[in-house]
């Protein structure tokens, strides 16, 4: 649920939003609303993912299966990344793979992906020579931890992905889609699961290309290979925490509430909610540039 909903009155009257509006049962202020879960909860009136905005694609596989619902936050943030990566040179398109389906709840896919607050992002990737590909059709390509693709062989009668062998893992560009999620003010990232070994990748760009300190230890924080999962070295799963006003109608969010989040957290009323703020606070002056698309 954003802050700002004005234009998102559609048919809930005036008089109704300033009570909250019930459609068939179901109370929303007009935006988007994560219910309960990741894994167990649904959503309401979700922002549907265009996928003809700038700088992404969805690739045929996950566009076949329709999981392209998710809060008005988190798509809006999939739209930031796609725009500030493709905005740098080469002009890189990011692959969104699935987020939830427009009621949300269970697949046969997913695990989590009920509430609207996951997306699946595929890595950026390049040719040897350091070309930019577009993201691949059919299926998601593993990496190692030199970057390298390996073959997996197909699964549940998934098509192969035919141009696995000539990608390589774009430290550079995933790095700065990380960096679009964390300085992003109205997002509030709780994980970005990927394997270990990718994780250093990115994490040792960062430091080569002198990111802010501050940029550099929160993605270390949120970054995670998990152990009870799938280990995540073909594509990023990101889950972004309850917005606040979300969690007034019943988003609830389980696992750790970071350190920087508990400021915020325990206090009631509208959302204002500003990881730059706290960060620059904490941190050198550096921290105020954040990405910077042009460099
Ligand atoms: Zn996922």
């Amino acid at each position: 649920m954003r802050a700002s909903w004005g234009r998102r009155i559609g048919g809930c009257g005036v008089a109704a939003l300033l009570a909250g509006c019930a459609g068939s049962n179901h109370w929303t202020d007009g935006s988007s609303v994560s219910i309960g879960r990741a894994s167990t909860g649904g959503i309401r009136k979700p922002a549907e993912l265009d996928v003809r905005a700038l700088g992404l694609h969805v690739p045929r596989k996950w566009r076949a299966r329709g999981f392209r619902f998710g809060t008005d936050e988190l798509v809006d943030g999939i739209y930031r990344i796609a725009a500030q990566v493709s905005s740098r040179p080469g002009h890189a398109t990011l692959g969104v793979a699935d987020l939830s389906r427009r009621t949300g709840g269970p697949s046969q896919w997913h695990h989590s992906h009920h509430s609207g607050r996951d997306v699946d992002l595929l890595f950026y990737t390049t040719k040897a020579d350091g070309t930019s590909l577009p993201p691949p059709e059919d299926d998601m390509i593993p990496f190692d931890g030199d970057g390298r693709p390996w073959l997996r062989p197909p699964r549940d009668g998934t098509v192969p992905e035919p141009t696995w062998g000539e990608r390589r893992f774009d430290a550079g560009r995933n790095w700065w889609a990380v960096e679009s999620l964390l300085s992003n003010p109205s997002l509030r990232v709780q994980w970005i699961f990927i394997s270990e070994p990718l994780e250093r990748r990115l994490l040792d760009y960062a430091e080569t290309a002198s990111r802010p300190d501050w940029l550099v230890r929160y993605a270390e924080l949120v970054m995670l290979q998990p152990s009870d999962a799938a280990p995540h070295d073909d594509h990023f799963h990101v889950r972004v925490y309850c917005s606040r006003a979300d969690r007034a109608y019943g988003c609830e969010d389980s696992g750790p509430i970071w350190q920087h989040e508990k400021k915020v957290y325990k206090y009631p009323g509208p959302e204002h909610y500003d990881p730059l703020a706290w960060r620059v606070e904490r941190d050198d002056a550096s921290a105020a540039s954040g990405p910077d698309p042009a460099g």
